[in-house]
């Protein structure tokens, strides 16, 4: 037999003090840049936690934190489970009534707010129930001036508090350590808990050689904000494979990513499509960087074109990995990784291979069935709904026991992305089961449109939705966003020509609408739901 030893999330956090001291950690922060080693990040982790214990916060506590990526964020992320709390990453770009549901919803007894941020709050903060105290993370030593009751600040709490703390070494693994909540399309926010040992796992998972293959060399770009699924799990495994870190704060625009990866020689930029989108644009005006440094830009969250991984290949030399997740699956389960031979097929099919979201990544099941619960063929045609199972996939939304017995069922969680499988196992998602467009009796894939239309040199972004019809029930619309310099150029006729010989007849759009920016989530993506309700 093996010893029982509990999967903690303390295990990285002293992996990285003792094997990694000299590692560094870059952290944007709204006034200055800031250079930590691990050894000082480690030992600003401790007075953390007993700033942490001296404010009375117990085991299974939710602490809130409303912070972009940077340093004292990650410091959150490490003292709060480590000492037996629950970490709860909050959306800063909820609407103000969602924001006052989550954080009333999940108890969260103390708030840690990037200055920045402040007023965002300071205008629920009379709705708020549970918060007993706020904590402002400032570059200041002092409280700045805010609106803002019971209000402390980090740094000073942090400066007074012992440099040694004794992280608790029986927690059970199974203790919740963070949470997330992800926007549903009706209703409010549902919550997922995860545990130090869905953690832990879901870490190592994300680090191995043919998921994003972490690596002490690598210099990590967390582009994906650390309040969406725990930043894909970059920070966990970061820290522990002991890689450096660099935390871009706010500042995402495309000038900036270029010149921290260039700078800080990124090698593994990570975050969502409308990021590299708007990366390619800057690129293709002309600016030219160093990209040397980077083995892949890590996509996730929704779909990347092939167009797109084409021409960053092609163009810049850039590589481009995709991969697929939710915030129930921690989230990376799909990874697009190319099999060895696939390197020996024409680019066009292997970039096509890679636009879709892959393989199920070692350690998680999935399965596809039909609306009959039967499993789908692999043949890359037949369409089922994705389901998965396994040590990081949520089995419940927490204190929502109607939305979680619709998406857990016979133990195991429906995704309601509807998808295909080909031959060699690789998942490509069709769409979100509301988001596909049935028209006479035949769905089209919204995503695969778009992709379609995005492959056209002068179109920037497209969305696309059904809009009602009399004869054939849904029809499909795309929204369009072009390259400036096309805008007087580019009409509906030269989308549909574009389109002819490479959709079929019945997937050409019956309109085009040409806008000046497609609506995002909260996270990003596409806003479909808003382009719904505006136009369908
Ligand atoms: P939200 O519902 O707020 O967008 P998530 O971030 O959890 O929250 O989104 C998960 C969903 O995002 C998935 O169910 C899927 O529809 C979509 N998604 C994630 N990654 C990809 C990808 N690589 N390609 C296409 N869709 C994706």
């Amino acid at each position: 037999m093996m010893m029982d030893h509990p999967l903690l999330i303390t295990t990285m956090l002293h992996r990285a003090r003792k094997l990694f001291p000299k590692k560094e950690v870059f952290s944007r922060c709204f006034d200055q840049d800031h250079r930590l080693t691990y050894s000082q990040f480690y030992e600003r982790t401790c007075r953390l936690a007993n700033v942490l214990a001296s404010l009375g916060v117990k085991p299974g506590d939710r602490i809130g934190s409303f912070a972009w990526n940077n340093h004292r964020h990650l410091e959150l992320y490490f003292a709060v489970p480590c000492s037996g709390a629950v970490l709860h990453t909050i959306n800063l770009r909820l609407f103000p009534d969602q924001l006052v549901h989550v954080i009333n919803h999940a108890e969260d007894k103390i708030i840690f707010i990037d200055e920045d941020l402040v007023p965002l709050l300071a205008r629920i903060a009379d709705q708020l129930t549970t918060v007993e105290k706020f904590i402002i993370l400032s570059d200041k030593d002092e409280l700045p001036e805010i609106n803002l009751p019971r209000a402390l600040s980090y740094e000073k709490l942090l400066a007074e508090a012992p440099a040694e703390y004794d992280f608790p070494e029986d927690l059970d693994e199974n203790t919740p350590a963070a949470m997330c909540y992800t926007t549903a399309t009706t209703g409010a926010p549902k919550g997922v808990i995860y545990t130090h040992r869905s953690i832990y796992l879901h870490a190592m998972m994300v680090a191995l050689p043919d998921v994003l293959n972490v690596r002490e060399r690598d210099s990590i770009l967390p582009v994906v904000p650390m309040f969406h699924v725990l930043s894909w799990g970059i920070p966990y495994a970061g820290v522990w494979m002991g890689s450096k870190l660099v935390l871009p704060g706010r500042l995402l625009t495309p000038e900036a990513i270029c010149k921290l990866i260039e700078e800080e020689k990124v090698t593994l930029p990570v975050g969502v499509p409308t990021i590299w989108i708007g990366l390619h644009q800057h690129l293709q005006s002309g600016a030219s960087y160093d990209f040397s440094s980077v083995t892949y830009i890590v996509n996730g969250g929704s779909a990347i074109s092939k167009s797109l991984i084409k021409s960053f290949e092609e163009n810049y030399g850039i590589k481009v990995l995709h991969g697929y997740g939710m915030t129930e699956t921690s989230p990376v389960v799909l990874i697009s990784e190319p099999k060895s031979y696939i390197d020996q097929w024409d680019p066009d099919r292997r970039y096509a291979q890679q636009a879709r979201q892959g393989l199920v990544v070692p350690g998680t099941e999935m399965k596809i069935v039909d609306v009959n619960g039967k499993e789908v063929a692999w043949d890359g045609k037949e369409m089922g709904e994705l389901c998965f199972k396994g040590p990081w996939i949520a089995d419940s939304y927490y204190r929502d026991p109607e939305r979680s017995a619709e998406a857990f069922r016979d133990g195991w969680l429906h995704t309601g992305d509807i998808v295909t499988i080909d031959e060699e196992g690789y998942i490509f998602i069709q769409d979100r089961a509301k988001d596909l467009i049935k028209s006479g009796g035949e769905w089209i894939s919204s995503i695969d449109l778009e992709n379609t239309i995005m492959a056209h040199p002068d179109v920037v972004e497209a969305a696309v939705i059904a809009i009602p019809d009399e004869k054939w029930v849904e029809r499909p619309m795309a929204c369009i966003v072009l390259k400036e310099s096309a805008r007087e150029e580019v009409d509906q006729q030269d989308i549909l020509e574009f389109l002819k010989d490479k959709v079929a007849k019945w997937w050409i759009p019956d309109r085009v609408l040409f806008l000046d920016e497609i609506p995002k989530t909260s996270v990003g993506k596409f806003n479909k739901k808003e382009l719904r309700k505006t136009y369908s």
